[in-house]
């Protein structure tokens, strides 16, 4: 009886290796490793990974100049012949082999993280299995969006109202907002570090009344344009210094900021813990840092809310889910950072999807009208604000290259 049910469970999740299709008993192996840019609103470079398994594994790596040649020029020779279902060794190959040169930060990591994504595409497919199954299961059926509204919107309806293009107007604010809400989204992002129209001295960190009143006003048209429909975050870009992040959370009080995202420079975890303290609003940080190291300080000093971890930068699917358990050490919640392709937003999903302290994975290309074309699929992967988790093998996405060919950035 039990055996019976052991075979019957052990073949729903590991179907036998030797009787279908396509299927090799022999170990697979790496043979190639190629990138394709494509001309999106950031230049998404897009990792093929080879094998000789009758797969091909696809990953992206966050928009770094330089970061081709690290991944066609080195690493490749790395990982050619060697297993890919051997995901998290790989990692660790890779990370030796640029010992000192940038495995721990930077392009070097940025192309480590985006040859990760297309080893756990290549594993599911090679072993019939969604990424987040290799990760352990899924905790959730869905992954929340939220969208980034970012100033550029606001540029544009001001430009086309005839306004100065350099003004932010609180109307365009409130305009874009409706419509990310009107799309399902119940999270939106708006950029608050945008300039007011006056002659500031932005280096000093410091904002006066007036420029702490213009980034209040924005906020209140949003706020009063969305209700309670959704959580209104913002994103400061580092550009604020402690007193003046304290002077704006003060006035923004009265609206209940889902979070403030990047007040100060990224590098003090001390300062930006003494802001958590004496602020109402949840702060965000993270698409700065590289790797649990990188984020071991902020979660230790309790420095943030939400931890946001770019997957295609930090180091990929599993450091990005491992980096959600140490933020789990405290309690605390991650939100990725995402400005990537369908495939980066899929490698967020599978981590989203296997992480219970998850909130939401970021859009950023909602004034990208061809994303969703891009995918070899009959409907959008963005459903009123969500992404359904795909049980298909790997990601769970095709590429359309005819797609990815056209708006390929040489
Ligand atoms: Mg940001």
């Amino acid at each position: 009886m039990y055996s019976d049910f052991a075979a019957r469970l052990a073949s729903s999740i590991w179907p036998d290796f030797g009787e279908t299709p396509g299927r090799s008993t022999e170990t697979p192996e790496v043979t190639g490793l190629s990138t394709v840019v494509v001309d999106g609103n950031f230049p998404w470079t897009i990792v093929r990974l080879e094998t000789d398994a009758g797969v091909t594994g696809i990953g992206e790596a966050y928009p770094s100049p330089g970061v081709h040649e690290v991944i066609t020029d080195y690493f490749e020779s790395v990982l050619v012949g060697e297993n890919p279902l051997d995901v998290e060794r790989l990692y660790n190959l890779m990370r030796e082999s640029l010992s000192g040169r940038g495995s721990q930060q930077g392009i070097g990591t940025i192309a480590i993280s985006g040859v990760e994504i297309a080893l756990w595409d290549a594993a599911g497919k090679i072993l019939e299995q969604p990424v987040y199954q290799l990760l352990g299961g899924k905790t959730r059926e869905e992954i929340r969006m939220y969208a980034d509204c970012h100033a550029g919107d606001g540029m544009v309806e001001a430009a086309l109202d005839g306004q100065p293009e350099e003004t932010y107007e609180a109307e365009a604010y409130a305009r874009a907002a409706r419509s990310a809400v009107d799309d399902g989204y119940e999270i939106i992002k708006f950029d608050l570090d945008v300039p007011s129209g006056r002659e500031i001295d932005t280096l000093s960190r410091h904002f006066d009344r007036p420029e702490i009143e213009h980034k209040r006003g924005l906020v209140e048209a949003v706020t009063e344009a969305v209700g309670d429909e959704a959580e209104v975050a913002v994103d400061l870009h580092w550009n604020f210094s402690v007193e003046a992040t304290e002077k704006l959370c003060a006035s923004l009080e009265p609206y209940d900021l889902a979070w403030i995202e990047d007040p100060l420079p990224p590098e003090n975890a001390d300062a930006l813990a003494t802001l958590n303290r004496s602020v109402e609003q949840p702060l965000l940080t993270g698409e700065n840092r590289y790797g649990r190291h990188g984020f071991r300080d902020l979660v230790e000093k309790e420095a943030v809310a939400f931890v946001a971890p770019d997957v295609p930068k930090t180091g990929g699917i599993a450091e990005t889910k491992k980096i959600a358990e140490l933020a789990d050490t405290y309690y605390l919640t991650m939100s990725p950072h995402n400005i990537g392709s369908p495939v980066a937003t899929m490698a967020g999903v599978h981590v989203g999807a296997t992480v219970p302290n998850f909130l939401a994975l970021e859009f950023h290309a909602r004034d990208v009208p061809w994303w969703d074309d891009l995918v070899d699929a009959g409907e959008p992967l963005i459903q009123n604000g969500r992404i359904e988790v795909p049980d298909e093998p790997g990601l769970g996405i095709e590429l359309d290259w005819d797609v990815v060919e056209e708006h390929r950035k040489e």
